[in-house]
């Protein structure tokens, strides 16, 4: 039977469920569909959520039992060469004690269902299990609803939220984005390993409760643009690597070698050793940047989340900016229904929100930093080996005065990277992210 609502958002992830917590919270009649046979069943994520933009659409999450895994309190930066890598880590009392989490890790198939009930619970209608499989215009082409594969199943809505994420079969299909080119995606993959609490908390020197995120730059992509984390949840570790799409095809490196070459590096190795792996995932992340966001609203639609390709690859943060950009786009949406105006030209508040949010004025500050990576492979090839080698020259105790060390890491370093190539890398990472 066909029905009407005043809103349908396609996917129940953060962007999906924080728009339509806000909506139903206002009495809009609001229908999320989501594909997964649960929310969260398609979702994968690294596992860190953000406090602040949670509380902005459930104030009291903590007391509504949200499935929390660890708060972190301390952050890891790792560069990795082959064999060894340097670490540098922040902890502080402020995170162990705070009344509100900074950050925490969840599983986002607890996550989501958790935060769909929370919808459910203002009056939004969930609907799981069920595809968009197209969008419904008008003569003027004015988006109007959506066709699911359900028999009967189109929806008629006054405004259509596509929060559909990074792999979008629906944009392929209806255009409604451009299809991401192969340098704006990375294909990433995240294993689970199961350990005990108490080895996690040993391993990583933290109390129950808390947690550690651990982000690794350098060789452990072998060379190629891309990235690996390491996150502590309460009786498991997620481990992630990933790499340019463009990358993984020009190099023809499989995910799964990244990640059993991941896993036996000395320094990961400990702290998995004993474990169990429970799960093993593969997604993309949307990594286009600025220059790669969509036209974000039109006649009768709003683009949110990764679907509008609102992911700071900087950072690693996608989930906050999903979960912002939906509550923006539901005061968007606020203002067009007490307008009556479901135009392109009605919705444009959902614009100015994001141009007055952190979201693009950050996206915006990174616009070249995507490209910087892209064109300066050193920094995924000879410039961590380089830096190891340096480590591991003065950290060696030889006989050989620490003079001639210096020399003989400087020579290295000439034959490794030319002077002004390495000015120019120094020069080009400043400037992508001043
Ligand atoms: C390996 C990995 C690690 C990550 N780690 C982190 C991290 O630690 N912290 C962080 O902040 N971000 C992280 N991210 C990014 C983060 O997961 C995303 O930015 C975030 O999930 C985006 O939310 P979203 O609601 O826009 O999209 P999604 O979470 O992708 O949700 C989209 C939903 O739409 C549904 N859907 C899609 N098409 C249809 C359709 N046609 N019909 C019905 N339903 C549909 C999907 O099933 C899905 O449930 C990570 C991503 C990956 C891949």
């Amino acid at each position: 039977m066909e029905e009407t609502f005043d809103v349908a958002i396609v996917g129940a992830g953060p962007a999906g469920i924080s728009a339509a917590c806000l909506l139903a919270e206002k009495g809009v009649k609001t229908i999320v569909l989501e594909r997964g046979e649960y929310p969260g069943a398609k979702n994968i994520s690294g596992g860190v959520l953000y406090g602040h933009d949670l509380a902005r659409i459930i104030p009291d999450y903590e007391g509504k039992n949200c499935p929390i895994e660890r708060n972190i309190i301390e952050a890891r930066l790792w560069f990795l060469s082959r064999d060894g890598g340097y670490s540098l880590a922040y902890r502080d009392r402020i995170f162990t004690g705070a009344k509100k989490f900074n950050s925490f890790t969840v599983g986002r198939a607890k996550f989501d269902r958790w935060f769909a009930e929370q919808a459910r619970a203002k009056g939004a209608l969930v609907v799981c299990g069920t595809v968009v499989t197209d969008l419904l215009r008008d003569i003027h082409q004015r988006v109007e609803g959506v066709r699911t594969d359900r028999a009967d199943g189109d929806i008629r809505a006054k405004v259509i939220l596509l929060a559909d994420g990074i792999n979008s079969p629906l944009a392929a299909k209806t255009g409604f984005r451009p299809e991401p080119k192969p340098h704006q995606v990375a294909l990433a993959v995240k294993e689970v390993v199961e350990l005990s609490e108490g080895v996690i908390q040993e391993r990583f020197n933290v109390g129950p409760g808390n947690g550690v995120t651990t982000e690794i730059l350098g060789q452990a992509t072998q060379g190629m643009n891309g990235v690996a984390v390491i996150y502590t949840n309460r009786k498991s570790l997620s481990l992630c690597i990933g790499a340019n799409l463009s990358d993984l095809a020009r190099y023809k490196i499989r995910p799964y070698e990244l990640m059993e070459s991941f896993k036996e590096h000395p320094m990961v190795a400990p702290l998995i050793a004993g474990g169990k792996p429970t799960e093993y995932m593969a997604h993309w992340i949307a990594e286009g940047g600025y220059e790669a966001i969509p036209q974000l609203c039109g006649d009768g639609f709003l683009i949110a989340g990764d679907s509008a390709m609102l992911f700071n690859t900087l950072h690693r943060e996608g989930s906050n900016l999903a979960m912002t950009s939906g509550r923006l786009a539901a005061e968007a949406i606020l203002e067009a229904l007490k307008n009556g105006d479901f135009s392109r030209n009605g919705l444009q508040g959902y614009i100015s929100r994001l141009q007055n949010s952190y979201i693009l004025k950050d996206l915006k500050k990174y616009r070249n930093f995507g490209r910087f990576l892209e064109t300066h492979p050193e920094l995924f090839t000879s410039l961590p080996e380089w830096a190891s080698q340096a480590a591991r020259e003065m950290i060696t105790v030889n006989g050989v005065s620490k003079k001639v060390k210096q020399k003989i890491i400087w020579n290295q370093l000439r034959k490794e990277i030319p002077l002004l190539r390495l000015l120019r890398i120094l020069w080009g990472g400043w400037r992508s992210v001043k």
